[in-house]
């Protein structure tokens, strides 16, 4: 049987965008995941993966004494074949240092001296299907999967960790939750309006409401509660219902099963928007610096991207600058928060 190891150490969302690859791959033998700490936890339960090797790149496995420490271990599982989903020079000497005989990479990546294959990067493409075609065989394209969707496996810790937190804040069995994650590690993609939308759909929630009650959940790590309490005073100052605040309380794995129980996300470029890809939660995503076209879009089947499309800086950064190069940050400061709560709205009680 073929084993495989699928080098990923890159972001969260890179991570969950790799799931599909891994699937793949699963079909045709084992799969182990060299992975950092914080993505190795999303990949718990995981039916295509035989097991993770974690790499703590900047911790305990940092120089070169961590970097042979690990090729052991990769070493030991045996895999012929290496895909370099993160494609950095460590990562890229891990597998040869692990003596993978073929080690598989895109042709930009700067580890591309390490490999033995190197699969063409497509710009077009979404990341999702650029990861997936690293499996192709040489010379070939493979059909693309229908939908191309990342997948998760919240455990029943998790879903238990969210029951506990949805009691704690009394919230009734049928209501129908609006998720927000207004977070961001780039300053520029975080949207600075997010508790005016919060009190945007609040007040317009009774008129549009087709008899379900409905409340406002925060999605975040720890870093990300002052965002949350910035958006529950304000619900509060216009008599809305208390907002659940959900950041930092819950695991990777608990938001994606948060994600699977909410009506909507209301997301900016970044991890929780890979997140309800997987769990197929619709999502409102706001682009600002960055944009869809980079291959980092939501894969929902309910889904809408909105972004000032006629800013001719846009993107300006492959991820999001900490300050805009322009000074204005038209980009983002410009998307008004009741058009945006319109597109939940409309999000939400599509499927009546
Ligand atoms: S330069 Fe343009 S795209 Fe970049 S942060 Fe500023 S407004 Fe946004």
């Amino acid at each position: 049987m073929p084993v495989s190891a699928v080098l990923q150490t890159s972001f969260l969302g890179d991570m969950v965008l790799t799931t599909p690859l891994l699937e793949r791959l699963a079909g045709e033998g084992l799969v182990h995941v060299v992975a950092t700490p914080a993505n190795a936890a999303v990949l718990a339960n995981h039916p295509a993966v035989a097991s993770v090797i974690v790499f703590d790149k900047r911790g305990a496995d940092r120089g070169w004494r961590g970097l042979r420490r690990v090729a052991e271990r990769l070493r030991s599982v045996g895999a012929q074949r290496a895909y370099l989903a993160q494609g950095s020079n460590r990562t890229a000497a891990l597998a040869w240092l692990a003596r993978i005989p073929e080690r598989i990479g895109f042709e930009t990546s700067g580890g591309k001296l390490f490999t033995t294959r190197r699969v063409p990067y497509n710009r077009t493409q979404h990341h999702a299907a650029r990861l997936w075609q690293l499996a192709n065989p040489l010379g070939h394209d493979g059909t693309l999967p229908e939908p191309l969707r990342p997948s998760l496996y919240p455990g029943a810790s998790d879903t238990a960790a969210v029951e506990a937190l949805l009691r704690a804040y009394q919230v009734a069995p049928g209501t129908s939750l609006l998720a927000l994650a207004p977070g961001s590690v780039w300053a520029t993609k975080r949207w600075p309006s997010f508790a005016a939308l919060a009190t945007a759909l609040v007040q317009r929630i009774d008129g549009a409401s087709h008899g379900t009650a409905e409340r406002v959940v925060v999605l975040g790590a720890a870093g990300d509660a002052p965002l949350a309490a910035e958006i529950a005073r304000a619900v509060y100052e216009v008599g809305g219902p208390p907002v659940i605040d959900a950041t930092g309380k819950l695991s990777l794995l608990g938001s994606a099963a948060l994600l699977s129980r909410c009506r909507v996300l209301i997301t900016n470029d970044s991890a929780p928007l890979h997140l309800a890809s997987a769990m197929n939660t619709p999502t409102v995503a706001l682009f600002g610096p960055t944009v869809p076209g980079m291959g980092f879009g939501p894969l929902a089947e309910q889904q809408v991207v909105l972004g000032r499309k006629e800013l001719s800086c846009r993107p300006c950064h492959a991820h999001g600058p900490q300050q805009c190069p322009l000074g204005h940050w038209k980009c983002m400061r410009d998307l008004a928060p009741q058009d945006v709560a319109h597109a939940v709205l409309e999000l939400a009680h599509s499927g009546g």
